[in-house]
Parts: structure tokens; sequence; C-alpha cells
């Protein structure tokens, strides 16, 4: 019979696929001596079964739960359900990867009318008692039930005001029993039924909710940005609850073993006096900072920091503690390894390298490449900061800059963002699970309460977003839509800027500029290039681009777009020129005023590359993103042209496609009209020779896309060739270059070997590859693939991650061929892919030589391209 559940004492840290990651942690930590309240976990497999069975708990689970809750009351000494005595439980979810207030936890779970009446007695705690029950109630409602908890806590509120209690902790006995009270009649009304009073009923319940909330919509979403496969299942903990709410000598609190905002090593985090649970985290009361437990109780607190040593010692890593004091006596409920910002994962890397604790290889794993994104990301541009107007100062809870238009509500900033497509700030009195899809929109997130691990702190920082959290002085109205400060008022789509890296709020737009790497971030950069074997080059279009990128540590582009060096307006008029020609004599004008933009264009990208490869792809314009469409271009176009509007007017319309990407570009242009590769063959190679003659060694490599036959590329490569080689020779001097293609037209990939005999090197173009493989436009494709995500057909965006399965088998398979015809063939991807850290880890699988990915993204895939080789 398979184990489906496990006590604490019988797990340990690497059991995280069956335990999840806070089971196996509190076994872990049970294990190695810590003081943890008794319990047992629920596996990750009963979750699966319980889905399996369409969403029923099997029986011989139950058996096994109540067994392993007989065996725990044994080591507390107390039983589930007594009525002098009650033996109360925790219900605690936690699946493999973290999946912070994602699902609810349940406390104080085996009081009812009675128990609730013994407690008071034994404890001598009425309030404590029925502060308790009220909790429980609550949270059952609200996690068992789908009860909204804003109906509780509005009854909470009603009773604080009646009472003039500033603080829930400011209710009297009578008060908390009366609430009770009238919790007990809320439940009843909504639900027609009275409060279970039966514990095991209420345990099986709790369980049961754990399990379905891993598919609530929220987990779905976090899920999905996370790359978490739903496969995973949650596990479910329970465990003997202690109590922070007891009094003043108890409390609850949670600590960072080393700063994670900015990595130095001090304990860091908050507590509250005679609370409990999530009071600390949902900035009920402000917290006070660990460093005055010191002297509120330094005992505790020296006991405190001796655990949290420990623990990190032992992990190897930054530790994030929950603890509870019960009337002075302290637990552990949870250690994790510590979500932090990007600044901080790299000073901590390197300070445990430093320290003796990790090995450079280590250290690189603890860094994600993703996160370094908001390094890379704007500052605010000193100049302009100066003369910002300061308006509040609020806790730095995750840096960076960002400016943006105030949105009230998720729903408000995902409207106003998609409505112009600029930035947007979301402000809040404090945020929850229900705001995530705002909270990604938004460029930074502003919260009046809450401390550093609300959160909107703690989801800020895993995002990389900036936030601003528990500024005070800042009165948000929701439901009015405003935020008052300081006398002033703020509305909807006002512009305001945050600093996280300060806690700074400017009440204006304020203008920001780019990152550089410097510092701890050039010493992880240097280990990452040490221990990678795939290379990162860049996609530039232009010396700024490549300038960018450069500085980042691309080693090359992989990717030059030569269509996009005309978007500007001075230029593509003789695109379109070319592109409206009716005759080679006027195609061949055309070409002839492009000639030395382009060839300048190349000279800049090959200095700023500094000898490192540059691959330069031919126009590759879809006719649709290139005609002119208002009547006024046209105009201008056809006097340009010195032909009549009705002319060009004819043309455009002999010219319309119905599937442009499907249609005459890439290869397929200049098959008809080889003139054009021919101009572009005399700037590459022209350009080339300009810079050498400086003391570079510039050696281009022509890329041709959208091949799919062999004698489609040996057309061209003819024309290449013979223009490049007349042209070396006439200047009389010795110049390499090499031609390619690109494959990303399916029938390529097929016939790989055979194009290999002409392409001297392969670069997947994995955007067009995916689009023709799954038959679908990358265009319009975000349309319905919403569908696909919630219907759990798609997990990902197979345009933001490779398709492994399908794309992927196209990509292996084309390699393969290639290396048989032509073994030292250089392969490489430059699509979107390239700069995603899941697809670069195929591409190193798949034994590419590099990827390509725009300027920005470079320093992620170096990192990226470390890990897929540790
Ligand atoms: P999350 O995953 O959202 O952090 P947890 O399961 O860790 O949820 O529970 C949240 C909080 O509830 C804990 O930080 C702790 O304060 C409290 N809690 C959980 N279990 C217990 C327990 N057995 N005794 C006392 N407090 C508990
Ligand atoms: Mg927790
Ligand atoms: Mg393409």
């Amino acid at each position: 019979m398979t184990k489906f559940v496990y006590l604490f004492k019988e797990g340990n840290q690497t059991m995280k696929n069956l335990l999840g990651g806070k089971g196996a942690n509190l076994a872990e930590m049970s294990k190695i001596g810590m003081p943890v309240p008794q319990g047992f976990t629920v596996t990750t497999e009963a979750c699966n079964d319980y889905y399996a069975r369409g969403k029923k708990i099997a029986p011989e689970i139950i058996e096994q739960i109540e067994k392993a809750l007989a065996a725990t009351e044994k080591l507390e000494g107390k039983k589930f359900g007594d009525a002098n005595d009650p033996f109360l439980v925790s219900v605690r979810s936690g699946a493999r990867a973290s999946m912070p207030g994602m699902m609810d936890t349940i406390l104080n779970l085996g009081l009812n009318d009675e128990s609730v009446k013994g407690l008071a007695k034994l404890t001598g705690n009425t309030r404590f008692a029925y502060d308790s029950y009220r909790r429980f109630i609550q949270m059952f409602s609200d996690v068992v039930m789908e009860i909204d908890k804003e109906k509780y806590e509005e009854l909470l509120a009603e009773m604080k005001e009646r009472k003039g209690a500033e603080f829930d902790t400011d209710l009297g006995d009578q008060d908390l029993v009366d609430l009770v009270g009238e919790f007990k009649a809320l439940y009843l009304k909504l639900k027609g039924e009275e409060f279970p009073q039966d514990p095991k009923e209420q345990l099986i319940e709790a369980i049961t909710a754990v399990f379905r909330s891993w598919d609530n919509p929220r987990a779905n979403t976090y899920r999905r940005l996370n790359h978490i496969p739903y496969e995973w299942g949650t596990a479910v903990n329970v465990q003997a609850m202690v109590f922070g709410n007891m009094g003043d000598t108890s409390g609850t609190g949670v600590a960072f073993t080393r700063n994670p905002s900015d990595g130095t090593k001090v304990l860091y985090g908050e507590y509250l006096f005679n609370a409990q649970g999530e009071d600390v985290v949902a900035g009920i009361r402000t917290p006070k900072p660990i460093s005055e437990l010191q002297k509120d109780n330094e005992g505790i607190y020296n006991q405190f920091v001796e655990i949290s040593n420990k623990l990190e010692a032992h992990y190897r890593d930054m530790q994030d503690l929950e603890f509870t004091i019960q009337k002075g006596k302290l637990y552990i409920l949870q250690t994790r390894n510590g979500k932090r910002t990007a600044q901080a994962a790299l000073k901590i890397a390197i300070d445990l390298v430093k320290e003796g604790v990790l090995t450079e290889k280590e250290a690189l794993l603890k860094v994600e490449p993703s996160q370094l994104d908001s390094l890379l990301h704007p500052q605010f541009n000193p100049a302009s900061l100066g003369k910002a107007k300061l308006i509040a100062t609020g806790l730095n809870a995750s840096p960076g800059a960002a400016t943006g238009r105030v949105a009230f509500s998720a729903d408000r900033a995902k409207e106003l963002k998609e409505m112009d497509g600029l930035p947007v700030i979301l402000v809040r009195q404090e945020t929850s699970p229900e705001d995530i899809e705002g909270m990604i929109v938004a460029s930074g997130i502003l919260t009046s309460r809450g401390g550093m691990t609300s959160h909107a702190a703690v989801v800020a920082r895993g995002m990389g977003r900036c936030c601003v959290a528990g500024a005070g002085s800042v009165r948000v109205s929701e439901a009015k839509k405003i935020f008052e400060v300081n006398g002033e008022t703020y509305k909807e789509g006002d512009w305001i800027s945050l600093d996280g890296s300060t806690g700074k709020i400017y009440g204006e737009k304020v203008e920001t500029m780019d990152a550089t790497v410097s510092g701890d971030f050039e010493t992880l950069m240097s280990w990452a290039d040490k221990f990678a074997s795939l290379e990162v080059r860049t996609n530039a279009d232009n010396p700024r681009d490549a300038k960018v990128a450069f500085d980042f540590g691309a080693k090359g582009i992989g990717l030059c777009r030569t269509e996009h060096m005309f978007f500007e307006a001075d230029r593509i008029s003789s695109v379109r020129e070319m592109i409206v020609a009716k005759n080679e004599e006027e195609r061949k004008a055309a070409l002839a005023k492009l000639l030395p933009m382009q060839r300048e264009d190349f000279i800049g990208l090959y200095k700023e590359m500094q000898g490192f490869p540059v691959t330069i792809r031919y126009l590759d314009p879809p006719l649709h993103e290139f005609l002119p469409t208002e009547a006024d271009d046209i105009k201008a176009l056809a006097k340009d042209m010195g032909i009549t509007e009705k002319e060009l007017n004819a043309t455009i319309n002999d010219l319309h496609e119905t599937n442009p990407m499907l249609g005459h570009r890439g290869v397929r242009l200049s098959v008809t009209y080889p003139e054009i590769a021919e101009m572009q063959t005399r700037a590459v190679i022209e350009a080339a020779i300009e810079v050498n003659k400086s003391g570079m060694s510039v050696k281009p490599e022509i890329m041709i896309p959208l091949v799919g036959e062999l004698k489609e590329l040996k057309y061209i490569k003819d024309v290449v060739v013979k223009t490049a080689n007349q042209i070396i020779k006439d200047a009389k001097v010795d110049l390499k270059y090499s031609v390619g293609t690109m494959i990303e037209v399916p029938r390529a990939a097929l016939l790989a070997d055979e194009i290999a005999q002409e392409a001297e090197f392969f670069s997947f173009g994995t955007n067009d590859l995916t689009q023709m493989t799954f038959g679908f436009s990358r265009d319009d494709a975000g349309k319905f693939l919403k569908d696909y995500y919630d219907k759990k057909i798609f997990v990902n965006d197979p345009f933001a991650h490779v398709d492994q399965k399908g794309v992927g088998k196209l990509m292996k398979m084309a390699s393969e061929l290639g290396k048989q015809t032509r073994p030292d063939i250089k392969l490489g991807i430059c699509g979107e892919h390239g700069g995603d850290p899941l697809s670069i880890e195929f591409c190193h699988a798949i034994g590419l030589t590099y990827v390509s990915c725009s300027p920005f993204r470079v320093p992620i895939a170096r990192l990226a391209a470390a890990h897929a080789n540790i």
C-alpha cells in the first residue's frame, strides 16, 4: 500500500517532491533538533490521487491520516476534540516550490463551542481562547467554504469601532465571546447550516480544501508565470498549534538571516507581540523590527540568533524563517531558502563564496538568470530626479525605478496599461493575492500599510518589480480612487514615480536611464563565462544596441535584421521605392540609394563589435509591414518616384498578399530580385574591407532567411559569392566571410543535411519556426492562447519558451543532420527564445554553438548558459 502520510520525524529535506518544500523542511528541522511543533504531511501524491478520483480523498488515505493524527496526539500529549484540553492543529499547504500566499493556511482547527470553553478555563485566558476561535471560524469559512473573509473583517471592524478599540488586541474577553457569536451567526446565515463542530470533519474538510486550492485561478496564474507544472500537486501539513496570541509574553514573526533587499549579513525581520499567523504580514498592526526583540526579551533573541545561524549553515543559503513565541518559549514554524532581490542574490552568492560556504559553481546556481532582468532595467536619471518633488517616503521594499500613472485596482491597472501601453503604478492600502495580475502589469507598486514582509513586498521582490510599501503618510481611498498626502490629492491617471531602493515617492514623472554591469554583477558574470560552453551573441540592428550588448558581454552579433535599418522615416521611402519598382532599372536606382546607408550601418556595427563575428541577415520584409497604407505616404512616395498616385496604388494592389507572413519575403524576394542580394553583399563586404583597414579583423557572416530548399539557397549563394569575390579581388585584400542560412521553415529542418551542403552555418529562427510548425500566426496567437492555458492544453506560450517537444524536435534533428554533412557547422539560435533561460538550457542540450538575444537579455543568457553547463 502506498504511503500517503508521513510524520515529520519520518521525513527529511530531500523529500521535497513528495512532502512539498514546507513539509520536507519541517521534517528536516525536527531531525536536526530544532524546536518544531510535531505533525505530519499528507503527500503530493495524495493530492494527485484526489484529482485522479474526481476530487475525492480515498478511504485508505483518510485512514492513514487518522493514524498519523493519533501518533501526533501521543507526541504532544493531547487529544483531538478533548473538551477540556483540546489538541489544536494548523492545516498548511506546501507545494514543491514555494507559492507565497497562493493557498491559505487554517489555524486553530479542532476548536468548537465546547472546547473553546475548556481552552479558556485551562489557560485562564478567555480572550485568547475566543480570539483563536474567531480566527478559526474566519479562516475555515474563507478557505473551506469560500465565504469572503472581508465579511468577517467588517464585523471585527464594527466591533472595534463600537468599543473604541484601535487594534484587535484592545478588545476584551466579552467582546471576543460576542464576536464569535456574530461570526457563527454569519456563517449560519450564509451557509444555511451551523459551523461544523466535529474536529475530524473539520480536518478532512480542510485537507480537501487545500487540495482543491491547487486548482484555483490564482494558483494557476502563479504557476504559469513561474513554470510550475500542474502535475506536481501540493502536500498538506497538519501541525500542532503553538500560540502567539496568549498575551504579552507571546508573539509571532518572520525573519531572514540576511537582508533580502540588499543582501547584507544582518538578521532581518519583524515580529508582533500577542498575535497569530498572518498578522505580521497582513499589515494589521505595524510590526517591530527584530532588533527590538533583543530589548524585549534578550534570552529569546539570543536563542533565535543561534537557531538562524544554525539553519543558514545547515542549508548553506540565506533562510526565511517563521517563528512563534508561546509564553516565552520559541518555536520555529518554517524555514526555506529566502526570496531575494537580484541585487541581494548577487551579494549573497558572492559573500557565501568569500565565506568559504559555496564554490563558484554553486554560487552561480543561487542566482536565477531571469532575476537579473531587474538590474538591467532603467534607474532614475539623477538630473531629472534632482528636480522631482518628493511627496513621501515608505519602505524600500523592492529596488528599481518606476514611473507611471496611478491605478487603484488590479483591473484598472490592466485596463490603463492595455489602453495605450504607457506605464502604470498600482497604489493600494495593501495588496493581496487577488492583485497579482495588476502587479504583473504595473511598473511599480505602492502600498500605504504593511512592512518589509507584507504581501506586496514579498511578491514584488519575487517578480523583480519596484515596490515602496507601508508609506503611512499616503492615505489611499480605493473606493474614491484617490490618495492624499500632505493635503494634496492624486487621482487615477496622475503620474507618480517610485524609487524602490530608497522608498522615496515623487509626485510626478521622473526620467529614467539605462543600467550598467559592474561590481558584484561583473564578478558573477565572469564566473558564468568560466563555466558556460554556449556563447552569447546579440540581436542588434544599429550601433547603439550593439554597444549596449557589447558592454553587457555579448560575443558578437547573431542577428542583424537589415530591414529594421530602414524603418526610420527618411530611409523607409527608399525601401518602398525598391519594393514597388516596376522594373530592374527602377529597382537598381532605389538600391543605389540604399547601398551607402547600409555600408555605413555595417561599418558602425563592425566597429562596436571589435572583431567579434557579425551575422547579417539579408532583407526579410513581409511586404505588408513596408508598403505605405496612409494616403499621405502614398502621395509622397508617388511624387518621389515621379509616377501618379493611381499608378502607385495599382502596384500596391498587385503586391497585396492574403498571407503576408507566408508570402513574398526572405530568400524568395532575392530569388525574384537578385540585385537586392547583390547590393547587400556589396555593403557587407565593402564595409568589412573599410573597417579592416584600421587593423580590425572582421569576418562577416551572411545569413539568408526563410530558406526551405537547397537550390534556392544555392541560387542566392552564387550571387553573393560572385559579388563578394569580385569586390575582394578588386580591392586586393584578404577577407574571409561565410554564408549560412536561417532554419525557420520546417522543410529546411527536415532537409538540413542537404541544406548544409551550401550553408556554412545554421541559425534557428525560432519565431518563424514556431509559427510555421504550429501553423498559427505569431501576431494573432495571443488572442486565443489564453483559452489554451485556461483549459490546460498549453502550459506555456510557445513564442516565449521553445516548444521542446515539437519545434525542439525539428531543431535537434536539423542540428544532427547539419553536422552529418558538415561536422564543423556553426549552430545558433536568433529567435526571441535565445534570451529565455528555459530555451537556452535546451539549446545547450542539443549542442548549439551560440544563442543570440536582445541586448538587455545578454547577461541573463550568459548566466543561463552557465547554469545549463553546471
Ligand atoms: P504560508 O505558506 O502562506 O506562509 P503557512 O502555512 O506558513 O502559510 O502559515 C502561515 C502562518 O501561520 C505561519 O507563518 C505561522 O505564523 C502560522 N502558523 C502555521 N502553523 C502554525 C502552528 N502550528 N502554530 C502556530 N502558528 C502557525
Ligand atoms: Mg509560511
Ligand atoms: Mg524569420
